[in-house]
């Protein structure tokens, strides 16, 4: 008879609806690919950390992302996620679908391990490009068509030249510790990746700093980036 009350029909206590203190919330609510969402939630992932929750869903609509954030506030799966999602599965057209660059051989073997962890129930085919290893080792990773390449600049220069590497197929493309990239002096090695790369791919880097170096970077490299800065917290 229009009579509030917090009983339902039944006589149970109604829910109350509860103000999202979790907005983006968990892995599940993300709608990502099952075979990606079965391995983070195997992994023990299950609540997005603060830079992952404001990044995953603007690249993951396609957007070219700026992420700002400490050293341990979880940036690999947060540029891991969107392209596991985008790739899903191994494709046999010739040629990297999405590029990981990053500073040290150390970061991209660590990178490419979360990588290999998060499309454990895929095909998806990773290979790791870094100096220090056998360049007939790397032509072979190479030939074996991966979807996705974890490289330092350096290496991957050095590969396009011998192999003549096309990086026309690379859909997404990620500069990871973008700062350290440039303290390492990785700039031309950079602008030399960036030229073979198509206008159509999509861009996003990642930095724990963001100086005026990397910001024009990103201007001039990426398409109407949206920036994702978190401060102390996280
Ligand atoms: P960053 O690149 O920002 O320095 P990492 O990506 O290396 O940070 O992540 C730091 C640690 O946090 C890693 O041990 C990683 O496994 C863990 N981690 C990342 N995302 C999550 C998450 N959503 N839930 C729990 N732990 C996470
Ligand atoms: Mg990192």
């Amino acid at each position: 008879d229009g009579k509030l009350t917090d009983k339902d029909a039944n006589g149970h206590k109604k829910k109350k609806a509860k103000p999202n203190k979790n907005p983006g919330g968990t892995f599940q609510s993300l709608d990502l690919y099952p075979s990606l969402l079965r391995a983070l939630l195997l992994r023990g992932f299950r609540l997005p950390t603060p830079i992952q929750r404001r990044s995953i869903p603007l690249a993951l609509a396609g957007r070219d992302v700026v992420a700002m954030a400490r050293t341990g506030s979880g940036k690999t799966l947060a540029f891991l996620i969107p392209i596991v999602n985008k790739l899903k599965a191994h494709s046999e057209r010739v040629g990297a679908r999405a590029l990981i660059l990053e500073p040290t051989r150390e970061l991209a073997v660590q990178t490419a391990k979360v990588a290999k962890e998060v499309s454990k129930y895929t095909d998806l085919r990773i290979a790791v490009v870094v100096g220090g290893e056998g360049l007939e080792d790397q032509f072979e990773a190479m030939a074996g068509n991966p979807d996705i390449v974890v490289a330092t600049p350096g290496r991957l220069v050095h590969l396009i030249i011998e192999m003549s590497l096309s990086l026309s197929t690379v859909e997404a493309v990620v500069y990871d510790e973008a700062d350290r990239l440039f303290e390492l002096g990785f700039a031309p090695q950079l602008r030399e990746i960036q030229h073979r790369l198509s206008p159509n791919r999509q861009t996003s880097l990642f930095s724990a700093t963001l100086p005026s170096l990397l910001v024009e970077f990103a201007r001039a490299g990426l398409r109407d980036p949206v920036m994702v800065r978190l401060e102390a917290e996280g």
